[in-house]
């Protein structure tokens, strides 16, 4: 029997999906993508953006008529009625149950074996809490590199956000499991090891914070084994945690929700950092990595927004020459205070500076790329294609290896220089030196 779970949103929704897909695969499902028929769809949906969720509903539509379709996820979470309504055959699991998704699979088998239909079988799943922890893929369906999931939810509320509303306050995995998880998926040979959360840097916030969780890992890892972090907030970035991410394994690749390069636009949606602490940490990330991939998200037409406001961000942008920019513009948000506000941007106005700075990005992307020839660094095997291996560098670029070794394997780390930026590919030429770790 065939599952397709299709993913929207963040790297904390892509690891809590890969759990759910390997517990599938554990119970001899056939994982597939959602380009191939099958029996049973799930959906992780996100409500970060209207987009975003608009995405969820055509795709439920289209999944509700092939199979047994199952909603999950913030979207689902704060909009279950509304999805109900999209197409027969469909079930929704709101957050708080979501874990308990990983024991369906053995649900299904059971209840099929029983004479029940798949819709039966999983109409009549168990509805019981589980915790947000739960999510613990031995493989990973989808990803060479592992996921692991350390947090959930977030204790800052800012002005725009209803991913705060959807996931809850901020939890943390005690740092003994974290470590454990991650000593068993180095023993099952991942070298890379992502961490992620809703709100990453509020990791133990309180106490020893995500410096002292990264400090306890290092300690424990080998020195194979690399860690990355899904994204950093700007708010919780403290000494303790700079000094962490200066060890050689923490991945030189860094992204940092910015949203605006305006003091009073940070005030206004309630985001607590200053710009001028915000260049400190950056200047800081250089300072402890070569050129690292710093991908920055922005917010364009946020309410109250000026001409003013709007050059700020611009100067930050042109300043600090970001590695890549990942670009929205601001869509109010239901159950948020900035939903309806009075100060309002206008829409053509917040679409032309949208598309500004997605043409900067995508300049500065280049320029980033372009000064990494004759730099040297690791990548991760990921596939192989017509004799060559692709895979992703640490800072964070597609490569293509022209000189694999001849006994490359998915996720294994190799080390070599970039010799060329491959524009029609899109991606890095990387000469890679036989050098298994
Ligand atoms: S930090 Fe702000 S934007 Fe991010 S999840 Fe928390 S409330 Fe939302």
């Amino acid at each position: 029997m065939n599952v397709c779970v299709y993913t929207l949103g963040c790297r904390l929704n892509q690891c809590e999906s890969e759990a759910i897909a390997d517990s599938f695969a554990q119970q001899g499902f056939t994982i597939v993508d959602e380009r191939q028929h099958s029996d049973l769809y799930i959906v992780n949906t996100c409500t970060v953006t209207s987009k975003a969720e608009q995405k969820a509903r055509r795709m439920i539509r289209k999944f509700s008529q092939e199979g047994v379709t199952l909603i999950t996820g913030c979207y689902a979470q704060v909009n279950e009625e509304e999805l109900l309504t999209l197409g027969e055959n469909l079930i929704v699991v709101p957050l708080s149950k979501k874990a308990q998704l990983l024991k369906l699979a053995a649900h299904i088998n059971a209840s099929l074996g029983a004479g029940f239909t798949l819709l039966e079988a999983a109409r009549s799943f168990s509805d019981e809490e589980a915790s947000p922890f739960d999510y613990d893929a031995a493989s990973f369906s989808y990803h060479s590199r592992a996921y692991l999931k350390v947090q959930d939810g977030c204790d800052n509320s800012c002005a725009y956000c209803r991913v705060h509303i959807a996931r809850g306050k901020a939890i943390s995995l005690d740092e003994a499991t974290v470590v454990e998880r991650a000593l068993a998926l180095e023993a099952s040979g991942f070298q890379e090891i992502m961490l992620t959360g809703v709100n990453l840097t509020m990791y133990d916030h309180k106490r020893e914070g995500l410096g002292g969780l990264l400090q306890a890992l290092l300690e424990r890892l080998s020195s194979s084994t690399r860690l990355r972090l899904s994204s950093m907030e700007p708010d919780h970035i403290d000494e303790r945690l700079l000094d962490a991410l200066a060890d050689p394994r923490m991945q030189p690749h860094f992204h940092i929700p910015i949203q605006s390069g305006s003091d009073r636009i940070l005030r206004r949606v309630d985001r607590h950092y200053t710009i001028e602490e915000l260049v400190r940490i950056l200047e800081r990330l250089r300072r402890i990595k070569a050129d690292p991939f710093i991908a920055a998200d922005f917010i364009t037409g946020l309410p109250g927004e000026s001409d003013e406001d709007w050059a700020a961000t611009r100067a930050l942008v042109e300043a600090q020459q970001f590695a890549s920019l990942h670009v929205f513009p601001f869509s109010p948000r239901p159950d948020t205070p900035l939903f309806n506000p009075s100060d309002r941007v206008a829409e053509s106005v917040r679409d032309e500076r949208a598309k500004d700075l997605r043409d900067l990005g995508a300049l500065l992307f280049e320029r980033y790329r372009a000064r990494q020839v004759g730099q040297s660094g690791e990548v991760i095997l990921q596939n192989r294609k017509g004799g060559a291996w692709y895979g992703i560098s640490g800072n964070y670029l597609e490569v293509k290896i022209d000189d694999p070794p001849a006994f490359g394997r998915e996720g294994m780390l190799v080390s070599g220089t970039f010799s060329a930026v491959i524009a029609k590919e899109n991606r890095i030429g990387f000469v890679v030196e036989a050098k298994v770790s």
